[in-house]
């Protein structure tokens, strides 16, 4: 087995961490998609996607280091939203938070002297620079536009 008990329930917890982001993003698309602002809507169901593929690659990693798959209660993502800016305010506060989990994660493998397990979470912390970044340009973007104006942010997400 290599993986300790401590990472193996940490990663556990993660996975649950995931599917709930990729349950909110879903919620979020939603959102996007019955105010018929399908670019936004198209970006979040892609996020969705990606959110449950971090959480597959948790569970990949468990099964491949011999742990115990515990997937963890979901809670349910947030349904109504008051603004553009306030669900993708979310988003970013989301990822915001997930960096901070995955370095969690990190200490515990630097702890450990896990470098397996450090190894692997070198593609998290990259997959964070771009996650922060690119959902800090959105709310910058809605920001600029205005509420009112959101149809041009769906033409700037088509360039
Ligand atoms: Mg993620």
């Amino acid at each position: 087995m290599l993986i300790s008990r401590e990472f193996n329930q940490a990663i556990n917890v993660q996975i649950g961490r995931e599917m709930e982001a990729s349950l909110q993003y879903l919620s979020i698309a939603a959102y996007f998609e019955g105010r018929y602002l399908k670019k936004l809507a198209g970006l979040f169901f892609k996020q969705a996607e990606e959110e449950n593929e971090h959480a597959m690659k948790f569970v990949k990693y468990i099964l491949e280091a011999g742990g115990n798959l515990e997937i963890p209660a979901l809670a349910a993502p947030k349904a109504t939203f008051e603004s553009a800016e306030d669900a993708v305010g979310l988003s970013l506060k989301w990822e915001n938070d997930v960096t901070k989990y995955i370095y969690e994660l990190v200490e515990i493998t630097l702890k450990e002297k896990d470098y397996i397990g450090r190894e692997f979470l070198s593609w998290f912390v990259s997959e964070q620079l771009e996650e922060v970044s690119s959902m800090d340009n959105l709310l910058g973007v809605l920001k600029q536009a205005g509420e009112k104006n959101l149809i041009m942010v769906e033409g700037y997400l088509s360039h």
